[in-house]
C-alpha cells in the first residue's frame, strides 16, 4: 500500500526527478494563465469555474478559464491554444490523465508551468505541480464509512456489498478505488465482507465518463441478477461520488428493495439533502473554495518567481516521475457531523438544520 497504491496501474518506477526544475524566474504581475477544465461531471467543477475566474481576476491576472465539454480533442486544442496565447501557468482538470503530453510538453517548451488540478497528468515529465485533496485518503474513508454505516444498522456480519468506480479514463477514480480496497480488501479476505455479485475488479466495478446513468444501469442489472431473488440482502454499496451515489439509491428503490449504505462524495447539494433524509449514508467535504485558493497562491508564488510550496513529494508517482504535489486534507461527512462540516459553507449550511 502507501505509495504506490496512488498510482491507479502502478506503473510507474520511482526514477522521478523531483521538483528541481520547477521554479521559473517570475512573469509579469498581469500575465495570462490559463485554467483548462474537463467535462461538468459534478458540481465541484461548475464551482471551479467561476472561482477560478473571479479569484484569478481579483489577484491581478488575465485569465482563460475553458470546460473541454466536448471531451479530450477540445481539451488538447484549448490547451494549446493557451500555450499559443502564452499564458504563463497552466492549471489543467484532465478528462483523460494519459491524453496531454503532447499539449503540456509544449506548453513546457514555451516556459509555461503546468499544475495538474485535482487530477494527476499520466506518463510526462512535462507537469511541475499537482494540487488536490488527497485522493488516496478520500478511498480509504469512503471505505471506513461504508463498513462504520453497516455496523450501525446491523451489529455483525457477514455483510454483502457491491462495489462501483469512477471513469477509467479519470487518473483519480484507480486512486480512490486503492483507498477504499486498502481498507476493504482485509475484511473481504476475512470474509467479514462479501461482494455479493463476485464482481472485484476495477474494470468491472467502472463507471465511463462518470455518467450517473451508466452506474444506474449497472445496479439495476446487479438488482436483477443478483438480489431479486431475495436470499441476499444488499447492505452496503462503495460509491465514489454523490453523483453515482443517487443513481444507485435511485436503481435500488426502483428494483423495491431498502436503500443500503451508500457512500459518495463532493458534497452536492442533493446528496447533502439525501443524507439529512437518511438515505445516502455518508460525502466527503472537498471544499473547492480550498482548493482554488491553494492553485492561485501557488501561481502567486510563481509570478514571484518563487518555487510553489508543496507538502507531498513522494506519494503521486505518474509513470515518469514524482509530482511535487499539494495535498489537502479530505473530511468525511455524514448525518452526524454534517452541520458542523458545513457550518462556514454558505449553500450547505442551511441545509444541515
Ligand atoms: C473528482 C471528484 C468527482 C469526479 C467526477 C474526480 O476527478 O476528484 O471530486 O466526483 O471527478 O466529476
Amino acid at each position: 500500500t502507501g505509495c504506490s497504491s496512488r498510482n491507479s496501474n502502478d506503473s510507474g518506477s520511482d526514477s522521478g526527478s523531483g521538483s528541481g526544475d520547477a521554479a521559473k524566474g517570475g512573469f509579469a504581475a498581469d500575465s495570462l494563465i490559463g485554467v483548462s477544465l474537463p467535462t461538468k461531471t459534478s458540481e465541484n467543477w461548475v464551482l471551479a469555474g467561476d472561482l477560478f475566474t473571479n479569484g484569478l481576476k481579483e489577484a491581478g491576472f488575465k485569465s482563460d478559464v475553458q470546460y473541454a465539454t466536448g471531451g479530450v480533442s477540445e481539451q488538447q486544442s484549448q490547451i494549446s491554444a493557451m500555450v499559443t496565447k502564452g499564458a504563463k501557468v497552466i492549471v489543467i482538470g484532465a478528462i483523460d490523465a494519459a491524453q496531454l503530453a503532447t499539449q503540456v510538453e509544449a506548453a513546457k517548451q514555451a516556459g509555461a508551468t503546468v499544475i495538474a488540478y485535482d487530477r494527476l497528468l499520466k506518463n510526462t515529465n512535462a507537469v511541475d505541480y499537482y494540487v488536490a485533496y488527497d485522493n488516496f485518503k478520500v478511498g480509504q474513508l469512503q471505505g471506513e464509512a461504508l463498513l462504520k454505516g453497516m455496523k450501525a444498522k446491523k451489529p455483525t456480519g457477514p455483510y454483502t456489498i457491491e462495489l462501483f468506480a469512477g471513469s477509467p479514463d479519470d487518473n483519480n477514480s484507480g486512486v480512490f478505488f486503492n483507498g477504499a480496497m486498502d481498507v476493504l480488501k482485509p475484511e473481504i479476505d476475512k470474509g467479514n465482507v462479501v461482494v455479493g455479485s463476485g464482481q472485484t475488479d476495477v474494470k468491472q466495478v467502472s463507471t465511463q465518463s462518470w455518467k450517473a446513468e451508466n452506474a444506474q444501469q449497472r445496479m439495476d442489472s446487479l438488482m436483477t441478477s443478483t438480489y431479486s431473488s431475495g436470499a441476499k440482502t444488499l447492505d452496503g454499496v462503495l460509491s465514489p461520488n454523490d453523483t453515482l451515489a443517487r443513481a444507485i439509491i435511485t436503481s435500488v428503490k426502483g428494483a423495491g428493495k431498502p436503500v443500503p449504505v451508500v457512500t459518495g462524495q463532493d458534497s452536492e447539494v442533493e446528496s447533502v439533502k439525501s443524507i439529512m433524509a437518511g438515505e445516502q449514508y455518508s460525502t466527503i467535504n472537498k471544499d473547492t473554495r480550498n482548493l482554488v485558493k491553494q492553485t492561485i497562491q501557488m501561481v502567486k508564488d510563481l509570478q514571484a518567481g518563487k518555487k510553489a510550496e508543496v507538502n507531498d513529494e513522494k506519494s503521486y508517482n505518474n509513470g515518469v516521475k514524482v509530482v511535487p504535489s499539494y495535498l489537502l486534507p479530505p473530511v468525511i461527512v455524514t448525518k452526524e457531523n454534517a452541520a458542523q462540516s458545513y457550518a462556514n459553507d454558505p449553500k450547505l449550511a442551511p441545509l444541515t438544520k
